[in-house]
């Protein structure tokens, strides 16, 4: 991606990662990975073979705490090593460090699996008893978490099997998707000029405003998967079988079963979300009418869902990004501008855009015992801005988890989402105060309400596919003709009549890597979301009273359901009730862009 002239400036803004290690030659980084793999032989030596229950409640805390001491330790090289691969990915050595300390990193695991397999198979009155010693109460949740899976796992010796026939199974199927894919080149012509094109920046041509361009990129974007639809629809039915065998060889009930109980949902919770979601399709319906009427078009193709509204090109550098950001939080807790202020200043943020660099964003969270880091590739947009305010809300849910321990440190996936999404909720917020310009209002809008639908709606569209497939694959192999159908089907229910889809877009779904990376990831999105919509409508009826609750819910961490941690904070998630409060923050939204008149 080249630089604009104008954000030369900030290439000085390199994140500063000399709180982990001095560089890659760090000599303390090798002398960490060697140190845990021999504190990891000590543990087994001192434990393996031996039966838990024989351990005294205090023994037993000390092996715990040296079992969690020696992943958090363990940890750190490789965090390091993937943050300097972030930093430059297309760099050998940084790539090299990543993969040798990852390697010693899945030994560490191996090597102490033994402790996390015996610590499944307590007993709930064992683990009672172990709970009335005052310390261990801490760690609760994580025996609890782990206990759940006690039914469904297998001896040390079939365990390993399975970890290891994995390299050769699984694992090389999802790395093929990955290099398959990531080869792809793209040919393109825009404005008059054949380009060679990446993958992803054939879909952020999504966001041109040029609409002939938008359909021919995603068209063509599309024909080249259903070139590779060969290797691309057996990869899916491999892994679809694969998981297939393995629920039933450890008896889980359902495809989405083990995903329920690693996200600690009930079936019965996300069948109700679910269904909620799909009465409100004509909502996102609605918005999509709408957004035709701003866009000047009869009616909207899927290729212009988001096409930037006419007219709004606003730049923004990152001082003035910073400034919004610090402003906008500080308005809401100056809790949150601190911690912000912090991460800036000392430079645990990663800015501008670089050759070889990650392309997207993200926050690493680390352990408690470091900090976070962030990374973005700022160009100056005001999507740049949001996108900010969101990782840096994920930075401050750690930054507050550092209270809990390791094992209660990242918040379950169902609730990971919270910080992030009410950052982006409160400098949209600041920003629609601020703003008098209408064309500006109704594009912030539009692009609030947008960012929604990708987490709700189409969410539950992906959750409602994947689970189909699986379902069919339970019988017969899924053709690319039926794995187009059920994708077009599951697809056309959410858009009605309100957006035609581009013929293309049957091979939708072959470009997901959620479906070939994590199984029925999405849906943990669509809650997500919900939860927070819920608590800014929560937080809008009690004004700050409701801020130290939040706050509190942050500082929690990874240490409870994520029902219970809600509970807390006054949300039932086993309610309809709740479920619809996100629908009327949706509901409000829309009326407000319609509000502003055409
Ligand atoms: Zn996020």
């Amino acid at each position: 991606m080249p630089v604009p002239q104008e954000l030369e400036e900030i290439q000085d803004l390199k994140w500063d990662l000399s709180d982990l290690y001095q560089g890659p030659d760090d000599p303390h980084f090798f002398q960490d990975l060697e140190r845990s793999r021999a504190r990891a032989g000590k543990f087994q030596a001192a434990y393996k073979g031996m039966s838990v229950t024989a351990l005294s409640s205090p023994d037993f805390l000390r092996a715990l705490k040296e079992y969690e001491s020696i992943q958090e330790d363990g940890l750190k090289p490789f965090l390091y090593a993937s943050l300097l691969f972030a930093e430059n990915t297309q760099s050998e050595r940084y790539k090299a460090l990543m993969q040798g300390a990852k390697e010693q990193w899945n030994e560490l695991e191996n090597q102490i699996l033994f402790f996390r397999l015996a610590l499944v198979g307590l007993s709930e009155e064992h683990l009672q008893t172990l709970l009335t010693h005052e310390p261990l109460k801490a760690y609760e949740h994580s025996l609890q978490f782990l206990r759940r899976f006690r039914e469904f796992t297998r001896g040390e010796k079939e365990e390993e099997i399975m970890n290891l026939k994995n390299m050769t199974g699984r694992s090389a199927f999802m790395t093929l998707f990955d290099e398959f894919t990531g080869s792809f080149s793209f040919r393109l012509t825009v404005e008059g000029e054949e380009k060679e094109m990446t993958g992803s920046e054939m879909l952020s041509l999504l966001y041109s405003p040029d609409r002939e361009l938008r359909e021919r990129a995603f068209g063509n974007f599309l024909i080249h998967h259903e070139k590779n639809g060969l290797v691309l629809t057996a990869i899916f039915n491999a892994l679809i079988l694969d998981y297939r065998v393995e629920d039933g060889l450890r008896g889980y009930r359902g495809p989405m079963h083990r995903t329920h109980l690693e996200n600690e949902i009930p079936q019965e919770t996300v069948d109700l979300m679910m269904e909620i979601t799909e009465n409100h399709y004509r909502l996102a319906q609605e918005y999509f009418e709408i957004k035709a009427g701003l866009l000047g078009l009869p009616k909207m193709k899927n290729t212009d869902l988001y096409a930037p509204l006419p007219g709004i090109v606003k730049k923004i550098d990152f001082d003035q990004a910073q400034d919004l950001l610090l402003q906008s939080f500080q308005g809401f807790h100056p809790q949150f501008a601190k911690i912000a202020r912090e991460i800036l200043e000392k430079r645990w943020i990663d800015v501008p855009v670089r050759k070889g660099k990650y392309g997207g964003a993200f926050c690493a969270g680390l352990t408690p015992a470091l900090h976070p880091y962030l990374l973005m590739n700022f160009t100056g947009t005001l999507r740049d801005a949001l996108t900010l305010a969101h990782e840096m809300g994920h930075a401050i849910h750690f930054y507050l988890a550092r209270k809990q321990n390791f094992l209660n440190f990242d918040p379950s996936l169902p609730l990971a989402e919270t910080a992030s999404v009410f950052g982006e909720m409160v400098m949209t917020r600041a920003l629609l105060e601020e703003e008098k310009d209408r064309a500006a209002r109704q594009a912030l809008l539009c692009a609030e309400i947008e960012d929604i639908i990708a987490t709700v709606f189409r969410q539950n569209v992906l959750t409602r596919f994947e689970k189909e497939a699986h379902d069919r694959r339970r019988d017969h192999l899924l053709t690319s003709q039926e794995i187009g159908d059920l994708w077009w089907q599951a697809n056309a229910r959410l858009f009605g009549e309100s957006v035609e889809m581009i013929p293309e877009y049957r091979w939708g779904w072959s470009y997901i890597s959620h479906f070939i990376h994590s199984r029925f990831y999405c849906y943990s999105y669509i809650f997500g979301e919900l939860v927070v919509l819920a608590l800014f409508e929560k937080y809008q009826e009690e004004g700050d009273s409701f801020l130290p609750c939040l706050v509190d819910l942050l500082e929690s961490g990874g240490s409870g359901r994520p029902d219970d941690l809600l509970q807390r904070v006054g949300i039932d998630i086993n309610r309809a009730a709740f479920w619809e409060k996100g629908f009327r923050v949706i509901r409000g939204l829309i009326d407000e862009l319609k509000n502003m008149g055409p």
